[in-house]
């Protein structure tokens, strides 16, 4: 990445975590490849960082569930797809119950995982030692195992999706921060981003800051921060 910056793009996206990256990625399998990616920093310094890079399926919505599933598999070839390594492996989970309630719970989180087409298998104490050697199933009422759970490395699975978008054409710039919103008032309603280096004219503004959305919005009357979801007040 470097400090260049273009003055147009049909789409601006604010924020180089894993959503932003992710975002810029399967815009460019649409077709859609006149994109800025700012990010004040660089890829993966925020959240994403931190992440234990759990990749789990079962979410509370079918919806989330699918959107879970379809991360399974793209994380799956994304590797062989762009050359850099991801260190996704699909190695099961556990999910592990200590009381009765806990385990009924579970299991009510068996049916939904059944439901929503996700294999799941409601095992006890031996079974999770089978599937687990180095564990201590002392005081384990029973578990979940999800054979299509896995982990990541999410600092490498971010930067294989902006390999695979730099790849279509997308440009990633960092060092983009204190970025001001100045919506024009008349068709075609094309908004002026403000960087350090220079002006950036887009018809759509993407926010995916993380918890940088806060600070953005603070400087920007919430505009780009309510764009991101962080709901500052101005
Ligand atoms: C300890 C921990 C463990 C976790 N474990 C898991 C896990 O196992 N599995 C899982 O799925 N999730 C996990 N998560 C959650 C996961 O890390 C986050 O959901 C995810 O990283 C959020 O990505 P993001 O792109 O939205 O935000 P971020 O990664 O925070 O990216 C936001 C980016 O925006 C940039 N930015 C901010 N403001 C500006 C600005 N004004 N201009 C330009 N750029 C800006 C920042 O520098 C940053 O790079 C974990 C989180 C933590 C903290």
């Amino acid at each position: 990445m470097g400090n260049s910056f273009r003055s147009k793009a049909e789409v601006l996206i604010v924020g180089g975590g894993v959503a932003g990256v992710s975002v810029a990625y399967h815009l460019a399998k649409l077709g859609i490849t006149d994109v800025l990616l700012c990010e004040r920093k660089q890829l993966t310094c925020g959240t994403t960082w931190h992440a234990a890079g759990l990749v789990t399926q079962l979410r509370a919505t079918r919806n989330m569930t699918e959107l879970a599933k379809y991360t399974g598999e793209l994380f799956k070839s994304l590797e062989a797809e762009t050359g850099q390594a991801t260190g996704f492996r699909q190695n099961g989970s556990l999910r592990l119950a200590r009381t009765v309630e806990r385990f009924l719970e579970l299991k009510r989180g068996a049916s939904m995982a059944r439901n929503f087409g996700l294999p799941v298998e409601v095992i006890g104490p031996e079974e999770i030692k089978d599937r687990y050697p180095p564990i201590n199933t002392d005081g384990i009422v029973g578990g979940l195992w999800m054979e299509r759970d896995g982990q990541v490395n999410p600092v490498d699975v971010t930067m294989a999706m902006a390999k695979g978008a730099r790849n279509a054409g997308v440009t990633a710039t960092a060092l983009a921060q204190g970025i001001l919103y100045t919506p024009t008032p008349e068709p075609p309603f094309w908004n002026t981003f403000l960087t350090p280096y220079s002006a950036v004219l887009t018809p759509d503004v993407l926010g995916v800051m993380g918890l940088g959305g806060c600070t953005c919005g603070a400087t920007t009357r919430g505009a780009v921060g309510g764009l991101a979801g962080a709901g500052v007040d101005s």
